[in-house]
């Protein structure tokens, strides 16, 4: 995860892979800060590929009938799409949580490194 911050406007937000390394704000150097993601950030690959893997069961079941996802007929249709948005759900539970967690880690670094500066 991929934060951008500038020491003159004192701005940390997340840097997408469109952004260049300037300040949206004054354009002046941005500082790139690296974190890892947190373990929530692993767990959200893990519940958005449990998701997508479901979906395309379902429609491999339902509009192809293809034989590999015929156990899925013994499965309620209801309870099965209550499970993939669940799924979803919690997908973006844990990409929220891990927002949070990476987000304070590199605010705890920026100050970090501010206090050095100061040296
Ligand atoms: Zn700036």
């Amino acid at each position: 995860m991929k934060y951008k911050y500038c020491p003159k406007c004192d701005i940390l937000r997340p840097r997408t892979f469109m952004m260049d390394d300037r300040c949206e704000g004054c354009r002046d150097d941005a500082v790139t800060i690296e974190v890892p993601r947190s373990i929530y950030g692993k767990l959200m690959y893990v519940t958005s590929g449990v998701a997508i893997a479901l979906i395309v069961l379902f429609l491999a079941y339902r509009d192809y009938g293809l034989g590999f996802a015929s156990f899925l007929s013994g499965v309620d249709e209801t309870l099965f799409i209550a499970l993939v948005f669940a799924t979803i759900l919690l997908a973006f539970v844990f990409s929220f949580l891990d927002m949070g967690r990476t987000g304070r880690e590199a605010r705890r670094i920026v100050e970090e490194r501010k206090g050095r500066y100061h040296d």
